[in-house]
């Protein structure tokens, strides 16, 4: 009997030891990073020392501890008599490698090699990793003597932190420099006259919480002024109702089977047709500014950007720890808030730039990018997101709209949710937070409308603003328990298709004008074609607005509108014919049909008895007839390959070998 085993002490050791190896290796890495984000001149990176210190210290903690637990397992089976040491042997062989895998393996991966899932990524990261795994086990291994309590007393350990980060520091800014921003096209194809273009979603923004929706907030000020400039088309719709699936649509004029962005780990095929690219070919400079990490070169958007502004992720840190906390929120208020902790701070060892994801920091960054063109023709996507979940506005824009006298919880963050709505129901809000909620929803739009405003004032003032075209859009709406659902990206009811499109361009459109034309996502790469000269490839699924923004009196013509969202195996369609709107769903091999009559029942609340109703049959041979269509045109297939023409100007460019 080994009576000198002391649970406690074996306890108090492991946890000990852990926190130990955990606070050294966080608070490293924090002030490191922090080191990296003053050097890339982030004006927000001296206030991010202690967040990120602290959530390092955390995470690193939290590991090594699960680390030890195992190693002191060990420790104890193999009665081994120094279990501290072999304890920060196994942690410091675990963790300094994965800080590296996950740091400098997700910047080179994300940053500097192709699309993650092309083989040459692949190919990266098993070396990498292997590389990581050999350096662990030597570590483990060969550390016996550097890893003893009499080292950590000796001078040995500063010697090896100094040369390890030194190590690290050279390496990261190697990679800094390697950071690709592709040369801008040569000029000599630049067509005189040719507008600026700026295409802008605001993320989730509903129209009825604006100015265009007589809101009774004054939640756009300054959006109201700038129409007064502009088209607006009242009947303006998604074709999805989520970032990715969207903003693909808007990029490549198809619907979301088509394009296929609509897995967590899809991504735009390289090969499609795109908004960006196709500009390219007129020698635009092509620009991408997001706020959204699904707006991001890892999922295919980065092809034919010469520049690319945005929140960097990293696939490890993104899709795996989002993913699987995101999956396991559910289940504990504790996970929830967690989540919502790692969604509220930006990595900012892997972000460009922090906290300036935020509006102004891509206004600034748009600004820096166009006052190096020399009058090279640009287009810029603009993808802001304050009006998205978790609301995080600076004051006093974070509680413009609540009530002041409410002393309550101001939750920032919806109930969690499952899709789709009807098959599923989400939990509801007490009044007062629900008020609450909706009242931050609102204040954040009249954050972003503020920072729209200096966007545009800086335009002006630059003699920029008449010789381009401003496009204002969402890339879906928002629900807020209209059909006990939140959010979006789980339903296609109008509060989440139904988006603003305010259209800007004085040199062919009229000013202060209001079409009723029904608009689409699928528009818009038709629309920018149109009025840059460039030859519409015949596979596009929108039309070109163009026309009825030069004629906002001309009613269009009668349109049937098409979306979708898809989850998996789980999807939900639907076809707006006229005054009519069915939507079919499938879940889990769960079925349903809705059918609404849109002019009796506006908000979507009363669905029809579709047995009965003489149109049913005819609407959903509709809503399949689409969906076919949609397959027969799904990337890699023959009907989106791209004319000679356009692919002899891509191979020029380099887009395409
Ligand atoms: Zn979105």
């Amino acid at each position: 009997m080994k009576n000198s085993f002391s649970f406690l002490k074996w306890v108090w050791t492991v946890v000990g030891q852990s926190i130990f190896s955990g606070v050294v290796l966080g608070f490293l890495m924090g002030v490191f990073e922090i080191f990296i984000l003053a050097f890339r001149s982030v004006l927000t990176a001296r206030a991010l020392l202690i967040p990120s210190i602290v959530f390092y210290c955390l995470l690193w903690s939290v590991i090594a501890l699960s680390i030890g637990l195992v190693a002191g397992g060990i420790a104890v089976l193999r009665k081994s008599t120094n279990m501290r040491e072999l304890l920060m042997r196994s942690q410091i062989a675990i963790l300094l490698p994965l800080i590296l895998f996950m740091t400098a393996g997700g910047y080179i991966n994300v940053s500097v090699l192709p699309s993650y899932k092309d083989p040459r990524s692949l190919a990266f990261i098993a070396f990498f990793f292997l590389l990581n795994l050999a350096w662990g086990i030597w570590i483990f291994r060969r550390g016996a003597v550097w890893f003893s309590l009499q080292w950590v007393k000796s001078t040995r350990l500063l010697r090896f932190s100094f040369l390890a980060f030194m190590t690290a520091g050279i390496g990261f800014f190697s990679y800094g420099s390697l950071d690709r921003e592709k040369a801008n096209a040569p000029s000599a194809n630049i067509s005189a006259g040719l507008p600026n273009i700026v295409l802008i979603s605001v993320d989730a923004l509903r129209p009825d919480h604006t100015f265009l929706g007589a809101y009774e907030r004054d939640t756009t000020p300054h959006l109201k002024e700038f129409a007064k400039e502009s088209v607006v088309f009242d009947n303006a719709f998604a074709n999805s109702s989520w970032t990715r699936a969207s903003v693909s649509t808007m990029f490549t004029s198809l619907y979301p089977t088509s394009h296929k962005n609509n897995g967590l780990g899809s991504e735009l095929a390289q090969a499609a047709f795109t908004l960006p690219k196709a500009l390219k070919t007129k020698g635009y400079a092509t620009g991408v500014f997001s706020a959204n990490a699904f707006v991001a070169p890892v999922f295919g958007f980065g092809s034919g950007v010469d520049k690319f502004y945005h929140k960097r992720v990293s696939v490890y840190g993104q899709l795996i720890m989002g993913h699987v906390l995101g999956s396991l929120r559910k289940y504990s208020p504790f996970l929830n808030k967690l989540n919502i902790f790692f969604e509220s701070i930006e990595i900012p060892f892997l972000g460009e730039a922090g906290k300036t994801t935020k509006a102004e920091g891509l206004n600034d960054a748009f600004l820096d990018w166009t006052s190096g063109l020399k009058g090279q023709p640009f287009f810029a996507y603009f993808h802001f997101m304050e009006t998205h979940t978790p609301y995080a506005t600076p004051a006093p824009f974070d509680r413009k709209f609540v009530d002041p006298s409410y002393t309550g919880p101001l939750p920032n963050d919806q109930p969690l949710h499952e899709p789709f709505y009807p098959l599923t129901k989400a939990i509801a809000l007490p009044e007062k937070e629900y008020d609450n909620l909706v009242a931050q929803y609102d204040g954040n739009i009249a954050y972003v409308d503020h920072r729209l405003n200096e966007l545009f004032q800086a335009l002006r003032e630059r003699d920029l603003l008449d010789k381009t075209l401003v496009i204002i859009t969402a890339d879906h709406g928002e629900e807020f328990y209209e059909h006990y659902g939140w959010g979006h990206g789980k339903s296609l009811y109008r509060e989440v298709i139904h988006v603003p499109m305010i259209v800007r361009y004085p040199a062919q459109f009229p000013q202060g004008k209001v079409s009723q034309a029904n608009v689409q996502h699928i528009d818009l790469l038709p629309t920018i074609l149109e009025l840059t000269g460039i030859p519409a490839p015949k596979h596009l699924e929108g039309r070109s607005f163009a026309s009825w923004a030069k004629n906002p009196d001309d009613p269009g013509e009668p349109r049937t509108l098409y979306s979708e969202v898809i989850h998996e195996n789980s999807y939900a369609r639907s076809v707006i014919d006229k005054n009519l709107k069915l939507i079919e769903l499938h879940v889990y091999g769960k079925e349903k049909q809705l059918l609404y009559d849109l002019t009796a029942d506006p908000k979507e609340q009363n669905p029809l008895d579709l047995k009965v109703h003489p149109e049913s049959v005819r609407l959903k041979q509709l809503l399949d007839s689409f969906y076919k269509r949609a397959v027969g045109k799904m990337l890699g297939s023959k009907s989106v390959e791209i004319d000679q023409e356009t692919l002899e100007r891509l191979k020029t460019l380099g887009y395409v070998k």
